[in-house]
């Protein structure tokens, strides 16, 4: 045994997995590819109680109630159509932040076990250990944590088995000055989904991420949209936009394979107008640091119990969100009449509307 644990990947499930093994005095390393950490201030991500509550119990310097955004009201339309509210006797439902400060927030403490411009192209597992490489170098540990995101190296070099969907849209980006009283916007439309999400840095904005399958100019697309659904929020015009990645769905039938374990978007990745995605990546450390010693020691009970237990979870949510993207993304005529009367006779029941919330916020 070489008792180091490695860590690929330095994003924020990387780093929230690398407080965990800190905070219980197991060496470790963690091997990122890039140089130099590209930042973008427009990427926000909301965040459920479950992984502030664990977040701050890692790092309680990290104190994410007190610097990022509380969501009070969560409205939902289909089109311009209000159907259903989610919110709670006055108590917040989430919380937004900037992906960059949440990332720069966790970096601390732990510069000095991060070895930047290391791309792992090769693995080499033998029975006691396993080898990562680079182009120049290589590292040995007891076990590696695949965190290398939705296009994980690790997970191909391992040969783990895998579903993946495209959703043929794209994410776009961007934000935009607005009072925006802690309410949260979510439009269903036939091209797509458009979220807009509070946001208060030294002056209050709309966090915009904007999912379409538009081909031809989504910034035109983002402003009609706005236009269209959401003239009532009186907001300027979008000057600018980012991103434009295609949306995809995947998820390992299995979270380990031999001496590598897939944690975050490494092992299941989802379309982001649930804003789950690190949750559902910081539940799966939340799970890992309740069974740290026997999943690191490798022990096939404890690490079938992840993967079934994280694989359900997963499974649920890739449901519900399959569920919105089918019924809303595209539904027109009957079924969106059906759907929208739904959801407006659901809007009349607090207790039903607070399951919602409650559900959300568990990782
Ligand atoms: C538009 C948008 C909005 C979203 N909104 C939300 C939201 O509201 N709430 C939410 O919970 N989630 C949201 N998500 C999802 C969330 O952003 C991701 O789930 C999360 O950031 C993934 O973190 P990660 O650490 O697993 O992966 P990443 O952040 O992708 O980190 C992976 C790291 O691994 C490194 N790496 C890759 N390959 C290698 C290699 N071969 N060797 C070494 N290092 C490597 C990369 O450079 C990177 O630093 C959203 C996603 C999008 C696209």
């Amino acid at each position: 045994m070489t008792n180091q644990i490695l860590i690929v990947g330095s994003g924020v499930n990387g780093l929230v997995l690398a407080k965990v093994l800190q905070k219980k005095d197991i060496p470790f390393l963690i091997l990122e590819k890039n140089s130099q950490y590209i930042k973008n201030p427009e990427r926000t991500v909301a965040l459920t109680e479950d992984s502030i509550r664990f977040l701050n119990t890692l790092d309680k310097n990290l104190d994410i109630n007190a610097w990022a955004t509380p969501v009070n009201n969560m409205l939902l339309y289909q089109d311009t159509e209000l159907n259903l509210s989610l919110n709670k006797d006055e108590e917040k439902i989430s919380t937004i932040c900037q992906l960059d400060k949440l990332h720069s927030q966790m970096l601390k403490g732990l510069e000095k076990k991060i070895i930047m411009g290391q791309e792992i192209n090769a693995i080499d597992e033998s029975e006691k250990s396993i080898t990562l490489l680079t182009e120049s170098n290589s590292y040995q540990g007891d076990i590696a944590f695949a965190c290398d995101g939705i296009n994980s190296s690790l997970r191909s070099l391992s040969e783990f088995i895998i579903d993946e969907w495209y959703y043929g849209q794209k994410a776009y980006i961007a934000l935009v000055e607005a009072e925006h009283k802690n309410e949260a916007h979510q439009f269903f439309s036939q091209s797509g989904t458009l979220a807009l999400l509070p946001l208060s840095l030294e002056k209050e904005y709309y966090s915009i991420i904007f999912c379409t399958n538009t081909t031809t100019d989504p910034l035109n697309e983002l402003n009609t949209s706005i236009k269209n659904n959401a003239k009532h929020l009186n907001m300027d015009e979008v000057k600018s936009i980012s991103g434009g990645h295609d949306l995809k769905h995947h998820g390992a039938n299995r979270l380990y394979s031999g001496r590598v374990v897939l944690c975050g978007d490494a092992a299941n990745s989802f379309h982001p107008m649930a804003g789950q995605g690190l949750n559902m990546g910081i539940g799966d450390v939340m799970h890992i640091a309740d069974n740290i010693q026997e999943i690191i020691s490798g022990n096939l009970r404890a690490l079938d119990d992840y993967s079934s237990k994280r694989n359900t979870k997963n499974a649920q949510m890739t449901w519900i969100i399959q569920s919105l993207f089918g019924a809303f993304g595209n539904s027109a005529g009957f079924t969106k009449s059906i759907l929208n009367e739904g959801m407006k006779f659901l809007d009349n029941f607090p207790k039903a509307k607070e399951k919602i919330i409650e559900f959300a916020n568990k990782n």
